[in-house]
Order: C-alpha cells, then sequence, then structure tokens
C-alpha cells in the first residue's frame, strides 16, 4: 500500500495545528518522509511524531519540522544553514523552498546515510560538511536564514554572528525538559529576539564524537 492517504492526513492535522503557509504544506507534501525513516518503522512515517534514528539522535516530528519552516519566512533567494542534519528530512523540506542549504552534522553515519537521499530526490541545491555545528560555517557566511535542529544551551551568538543583514535564525535554547524556540531577527540596529514555542530537542553537543 502506498502512504498517500497517511500523507493526506498528516497535511490535514498540520493545517489544524497552525501551518497555514501554503509553501510549507505543500513542501511536506512533496518530501517522502518515509525515505528518511528507519525501515522498522516505516508504517509510522507518516504520523506526526517524532522517530529515533541511529547514534541516539532523532528525526523531528513533522509539526515541528512545518512551524519551524514557516517561522524562518523562506523566500526563493534564501540561503540557509542548517546545524543539525540527522536523517536530512529537514534539509530536504528547505530545499524545496530556498536557493541552497548548507547543512552541518557531527556524525559522519548520519551524514553517510542523509546523501544518497538528497542524490536519490535530485535536491542539488544540499550542500553537506562534517563539523561541528557550534561553530557554524564561516567560510560560506552570511547566511540570509539558519536553522538550528538541536537544543542550544544558551543563544549560540557564534551562529547569529553569520547572520546577514536582514536575516532570520531559528534555535531551540535551553537545557533538556525546559526549551523554548526563539526567533532572532538580525537588521541594522542589531539583534531582535521572540519566543515562539515549547519544544524538545537531543542537545547541540560541542566538538566531535571519538570515533562515528
Ligand atoms: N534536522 C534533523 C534533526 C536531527 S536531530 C532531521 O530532520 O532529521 C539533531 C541532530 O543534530 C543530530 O543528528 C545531532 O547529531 C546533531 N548535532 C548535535 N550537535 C551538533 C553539533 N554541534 N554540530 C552538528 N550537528 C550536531
Amino acid at each position: 500500500m502506498g502512504y498517500e492517504a497517511h500523507k493526506i492526513r498528516l497535511i490535514m492535522e498540520l493545517r489544524k495545528q497552525g501551518i497555514t503557509d501554503k509553501q510549507v504544506l505543500s513542501a511536506v507534501e512533496r518530501v517522502p518522509r518515509e525515505m528518511f525513516v528507519p525501515e522498522a518503522m516505516l508504517s509510522e512515517a507518516y504520523e506526526n511524531i517524532p522517530l529515533p534514528i541511529s547514534q541516539g539522535q532523532t528525526i523531528s516530528q513533522p509539526y515541528i519540522v512545518a512551524f519551524m519552516t514557516q517561522a524562518l519566512e523562506l523566500g526563493g533567494r534564501d540561503r540557509v544553514l542548517e546545524i543539525g542534519t540527522g536523517s536530512g528530512y529537514q534539509s530536504a523540506v528547505l530545499a524545496q523552498l530556498c536557493r541552497r542549504v548548507c547543512t552541518v552534522e557531527r556524525y559522519r553515519t548520519l551524514l553517510a546515510q542523509a546523501e544518497p537521499r538528497f542524490v536519490a530526490m535530485k535536491l542539488h541545491n544540499i550542500t553537506t560538511r562534517l563539523g561541528d555545528g557550534g561553530k557554524g560555517w564561516p567560510e560560506l557566511a552570511p547566511f540570509t536564514r539558519i536553522i538550528v535542529t538541536a537544543a542550544a544551551p544558551t543563544m549560540p551568538s557564534v551562529l547569529a554572528d553569520q547572520l546577514d543583514d536582514g536575516g532570520v535564525m531559528v534555535v531551540p535554547v535551553g537545557q533538556s525538559g525546559a526549551q523554548t524556540l526563539i526567533r532572532v531577527r538580525r537588521d541594522s540596529t542589531g539583534f531582535h529576539e521572540e519566543t515562539l514555542l515549547d519544544v524538545r530537542f537531543v542537545p547541540l553537543v560541542e566538538g566531535m564524537p571519538q570515533s562515528r
């Protein structure tokens, strides 16, 4: 059986939860989430829940992916930095709506799984990097948008500094259990923060893992 009915149900649920941006809804509709979840969880690919991937990480709940994407206010010319590639699902959704996605992941094994998915989907506007995303991607900065998909303990100013004038960053900030999604806008007068939502993300970890 195909996933079409499950997908339609999910899109309806996202609309009910307040995802009103038609571009975002259609981006979610175009990305086959079944390509990004572990085989053992295929039957849950279109449930509105986070699912475990390898290295103790998670693919975010579709609602959160859609909410963060909507909060970024993307346009076709945007250059987006994503911290935490994970399964690559969020990157694939972003890639539908902007010019370029530059995504950083600290686990080699996760990148090695995400990259063939981008190739299979012919998403040639995604560039990946193995590294500590807490440092951003200085060689490619500034970015017009930044999305952090792991929770920073405090507002990551290193990343905010890589935002272009007029840029927007969406980032979960806080310790496990008590994180809030924050939107930061940069303009000529400085940085302006806005609290959006209570969330639960895996932590943004400093440095690189030992072997994987
Ligand atoms: N956007 C992902 C969500 C992955 S969960 C998706 O759609 O599937 C968060 C990811 O952030 C994990 O893969 C984790 O390894 C990664 N991460 C945590 N700290 C990091 C860091 N300092 N640099 C890069 N990636 C990091």
